[in-house]
Parts: C-alpha cells; structure tokens; sequence
C-alpha cells in the first residue's frame, strides 16, 4: 500500500482565498478524516525498511514513474534507478481539475488545480542528504531542476514550490529519503510578498536586494556560515528560528530552473554541507528547505508577467530546523520568538558544525 505523503485524495480539493488574511489556503478532504484520526496521527511511526513501497524492489506499489535517473538503462517502473519521481498518490492538487476562478461572496476560489510530485532520493531506505557523496545530492537536485521545468511549462501553474521534509516533527510521514514539489495556479502569499518587495527594490534602486544582503553579509562576516565564492550560506539577519539559513548564489541569478550541471554539483556539494554542520551540531534534527525561484521567462498567463523579476528577484534555498512549537503569540503575530540569535547560530556552525569538529 501506498499512503500519501502529505497530501490527500477525497471528494473537496479546493484553494480558498481569505481577503482579510490576504492569504490562500488549501482545503483537500482526504478519506473523510474524523477528529480522533489527528489525535493519533501524533504517535503513527512511518514504516520500515521491508515494508515500504519507495524502496528498490518495490517499484509496482506507487503510481508510475514520471521520470527517473536510470545509467543502467533499466525500464521504468522496475528497480536499476538512482533517482525517481512519482505522482503522490493523495495529491493537494490535481492536473484533471480545471482552473477555473470565482467569487465565493467575499471571498475567492479555485479548483484545486496543479501537481504534487515525490522525488525518491535514493533506492537506499537508509540514504541521507546530510551523508551522501556530492553526485547523490547532484541527482536530487536535477530532479527538482526537470521537474519544475515541465511544471512551468504549464500556463496555468503560477508558482511550483520544492521542499524537503526531514523528520516525522517537520512533517515527514515516510522515513525513506524523498523531497516533493507541489505546483500551484497561484501565487502563494510568501512569494508574492517576496516578489513586490523585490521588484520595488530594483525600480527604486537598480539593485536586487538579496545581492544587497549578500554584500552586507560578506562585509560584516558575523552572519556567515561558509562562503564558498559561488555560493554563501548565512544565518538571516532577521531568522525566525534558532540556526535558520540561508543558500543562495553569489552571482546574480532569479531562475533556479536555469541553472547549469556545472550549478547543480557546486549546489550539491554547499547543501550536503551544511545538512552535514546541521546533523552534527544538532545531533540530526527535523528540518525543512524550500526553494524561492523567479518563474521561468515566458512561463506565467501572458506577456510581461512579473517581467521585472529576473532582475529583482535572486533565487534561494531556505532551511528552516523544526526546534520548536510556535505559540498563542506567534499564531496570533506572525512574529516569531527566536531564542538563539543568527550571529551565535552562524558561530556554531562555523566551528561546531565542521567535519571532525
Ligand atoms: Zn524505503
Ligand atoms: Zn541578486
Ligand atoms: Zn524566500
């Protein structure tokens, strides 16, 4: 059997817009789930090794693969992979439903239409970023890379998110090494805020604001946690959470999915990295990254959409560990509490974190 990752299959799969939050949820109803199934679902343990289906072997319990990294030749659907990617069986989001818009009294819906994809990082249960050799990694990010590519091929997806979770406290419900993409026909909230306030700092300045930061950064140096010349890791000067980071390049770049092989293994090798300073200094714990990307050039509804943005706009990856539980005043606020200050966290990582340190 295959359970979803996440995500749900049921009867409403919708995206509601709330104009007060100025925020879009998605409501996916998945086999119709009672109260006492969230109570539990705080205890479940993810299967082992013998009895999950992302292992090598078991190829014919989830949906078929979409693409995959086979240097054997092998066919597809059948062990010989390094890398494969699936359909979630309970997707958030679904391509058969249409994207079609409405008012809802105040406030606005879609059909829950877009993708929801698994990457199946390795063929070993037991396999982690934090450990795997450059190449591995390398692979992970190329399915990303492919992936995206064929989701913004799409006019109507708007935004396709990457993230990783890493531990059952950060929301992962299979233990087996995977990451996701989610393709939405909207601009999530968070981008779009990142989006306006970019594209305002370039018609401003003519600047792009994380090329900004990462001067700043490179200058002052208290934030840094490796710079690698063509890429920066740094604790955010502003991090909402205790050894929050940041990766991105030190060029210029606002599409990910532009990116050459050459950017791929240099990425690769800066990733494991710091998942490996992250693991050692705190002893593996349950974090998540998601990539912030610029949309593709001539992706998006019509000419000019957010044509500003290859300027303004600087891809990132951001790695947030799940040390602990936001509160009354942060649901309340959005303000975070974050009790380990970016410069110590940046510190800590730097010698704590290192290889043998
Ligand atoms: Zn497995
Ligand atoms: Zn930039
Ligand atoms: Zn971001």
């Amino acid at each position: 059997m295959y359970p979803g990752i996440g995500g749900s299959e049921g009867k409403l799969r919708e995206l509601r817009h709330d104009p007060l939050r100025r925020r879009w949820v998605i409501v996916s109803t998945e086999r119709s789930r009672r109260p006492s199934d969230y109570l539990g679902g705080r205890d479940r343990e993810p299967p082992l090794a013998g009895e999950c289906f992302f292992c090598a072997g078991h190829e014919e319990e989830t949906p078929a693969e979409l693409w995959a990294l086979r240097p054997d030749g092998s066919s597809p659907d059948g062990p010989g992979w390094q890398v494969r990617v699936v359909p979630n069986k309970y997707p958030a989001l679904r391509r058969d439903l249409r994207p079609a818009r409405r008012a809802e009294g105040p406030w606005d819906m879609i059909e829950g239409y877009g993708a929801h994809e698994v990457v199946v990082e390795s063929p070993d249960h037991g396999a982690d970023l934090a450990d795997a050799e450059t190449p591995a990694v390398q692979r992970v990010l190329f399915a990303y890379r492919e992936r995206m590519r064929v989701m913004y091929a799409d006019p109507a997806v708007r935004y396709v998110q990457v993230f990783r979770n890493h531990r059952v406290e950060a929301g992962a419900s299979v233990r087996h090494p995977h990451s996701q993409l989610i393709a939405t026909p909207i601009i999530p909230e968070t981008l779009e805020a990142e989006y306006h306030t970019t594209a305002n700092h370039y018609l401003l300045k003519e600047r792009c604001l994380l090329c900004d930061m990462l001067a700043y950064e490179r200058a002052v140096g208290r934030r840094l946690v490796a710079d690698y010349g063509d890429f920066v890791v740094l604790a955010p000067y502003a991090s909402g959470a205790p050894y929050e980071l940041l990766i991105l390049p030190a060029l210029h770049h606002s599409d990910f999915t532009a990116a050459d092989d050459a950017a791929m293994s240099r990425l690769a090798r800066v990733l494991g990295d710091t998942l490996g300073r992250l693991k050692r200094l705190l002893s593996d714990p349950p974090y998540n990254y998601f990539l912030h990307t610029g949309p593709p050039p001539g992706s998006g509804p019509r000419p000019g959409y957010w044509e500003h943005l290859p300027h303004a706009f600087h891809w990132h990856l951001e790695l947030v560990p799940r040390l602990g539980v936001w509160g009354g005043f942060e649901w309340g606020t959005a303000i975070p509490i974050n009790q380990t200050s970016p410069e110590e966290a940046a510190e800590q990582l730097r010698e704590g974190g290192k290889e043998n340190g």
